[in-house]
């Protein structure tokens, strides 16, 4: 028996980031490595770009039906983006939460500032930076190849690197991604020691008790 094997309450792991500094890299290699570990899959009207899956990478909608989402209370939390909306579906997050399963938020700083007010005590939060400005460009423009992002969409989202990377201090961890194998295996050392939190392991009270009572 071993603490990781005692029942523990699920954490959401929220990875935010300018666009382009590797969160969704990141998050992908999590998932893969993490069986308990599932991605809420946001809500969006930004166009699908090419080679995204539609309820796999986002759910792609319009804006009235995202209204309809939000009015109906049916958003955990949601923000404009770079001119689209975003927010994350409810269900699905509490209904992995309370099957005692971890779920990973790819969101920007305004939706981690929802999600803290919310459930300060759950929540585990990464930025994650790009070693230099330029690096982060030559990432956005090989990314953007074969995909709908113009130059201008591209020098948009450069233009609000300053703003993003402001919010790094409202963040539990911090990682820079140079090398993107060290950045994964930094956002897995931090989800393995958040999991052994002892507040999140709600069997421990029983365990103690077994051993007091010499079990
Ligand atoms: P992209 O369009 O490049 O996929 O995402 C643009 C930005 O929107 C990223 O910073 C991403 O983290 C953020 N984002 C994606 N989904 C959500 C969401 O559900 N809520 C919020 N607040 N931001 C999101």
């Amino acid at each position: 028996m071993d603490v990781s094997d005692l029942k523990r309450r699920g954490l959401m792991y929220v990875l935010s980031s300018p666009s382009g500094a590797g969160k969704t890299t990141i998050t992908r290699a999590l998932l893969k490595q993490n069986q308990n570990l599932v991605a809420s899959v946001s809500a969006t009207t930004r166009q699908k770009r090419a080679g995204e899956i539609d309820g796999q990478d986002y759910i792609f909608c319009d804006i009235p039906q995202f209204d309809s989402m939000v009015e109906n209370g049916n958003m955990l939390e949601h923000a404009k983006v770079f001119g689209n909306y975003y927010g994350t579906p409810r269900n699905a997050v509490e209904e992995a939460l309370k099957n005692g399963q971890d779920v990973i938020f790819d969101i920007d700083w305004q939706g981690t500032q929802q999600l803290r007010e919310m459930a300060s005590d759950d929540l585990v939060t990464l930025f994650v930076l790009p070693p230099s400005a330029k690096e982060l460009e030559n990432r956005l423009r090989t990314r953007s190849k074969g995909t709908l992002e113009t130059e201008t969409q591209i020098q948009d989202r450069m233009s609000k690197l300053n703003d993003e990377i402001t919010h790094f201090s409202e963040y539990d961890y911090v990682l820079i991604n140079r090398d993107i194998d060290k950045a994964i295996s930094q956002a897995q050392m931090i989800l393995d020691a958040e999991r052994l939190k002892r507040r999140r392991l709600i069997g421990l009270t029983d365990f103690v008790k077994g051993v007091k009572e010499g079990r």
